[in-house]
């Protein structure tokens, strides 16, 4: 609906399609590209050129998250960190350190407590690699540049010492396959 056929001079083509909102030129795909170019994917309507309809594609995440955590698969609670997809929480990201966390935040707040929660993966520190840093620098560098490197020991050996430091900093990432139920959670740490 918004795209406009583009033809050499001669009259031959069409050869590509101008999106007639934002005029961006789409060489192939003519039909699918300039088609959907500046409409919203999730309400169909118009986007005026570079503003999405972000309220749609908020409201499109949240659906998903929503169905997401409904069709979990339910596991008993282990203690560890929690994600809310409904509370946002203390440090508003929806992440706690526990169900007790998650109780406390909602009475004091007072919000409904969620019915089920998703449990957290723990993402361990991956440590920082020095010898692939240096394997990148020399793919820019002729052959043989790195042999010329000095002070791989002394770099080796501070990354160790980083590394050591710093290896309890993991984080953790939400098990959206998996869910427990607050309820039940609660029950075992009472
Ligand atoms: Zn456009
Ligand atoms: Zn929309």
């Amino acid at each position: 609906m918004n795209a406009i056929e583009l033809f050499t001079a001669s009259g031959d083509g069409p050869h590509a399609a101008m999106c007639a909102r934002c005029k961006r030129v789409y060489p192939s795909d003519i039909d699918r590209l300039a088609e959907s170019c500046c409409v919203c994917p999730i309400c169909g309507g118009a986007e005026d050129a570079g503003k999405l309809h972000w309220e749609c594609r908020f409201a499109h995440h949240k659906q998903a998250e929503n169905a997401a955590l409904a069709s979990a698969q339910v596991v008993p609670y282990v203690d560890g960190w929690i994600y809310s997809v409904g509370v946002l929480g203390y440090r508003q990201d929806r992440f706690f350190h526990d169900v007790t966390e998650l109780q406390e935040f909602c009475d004091a707040a007072e919000v409904t407590l969620p019915e089920r929660v998703h449990p957290c993966t723990e993402m361990p520190y991956t440590g920082l690699d020095m010898a692939g840093a240096i394997e990148r620098m020399a793919d820019e560098h002729s052959e043989g540049w790195q042999d010329n490197l000095d002070g791989i020991a002394e770099l080796n050996a501070a990354a160790d010492a980083f590394n050591d430091l710093n290896k309890a900093n993991v984080s953790y990432t939400p098990d959206t396959q998996r869910a427990f139920i607050v309820a039940d959670a609660l029950k075992t740490t009472e």
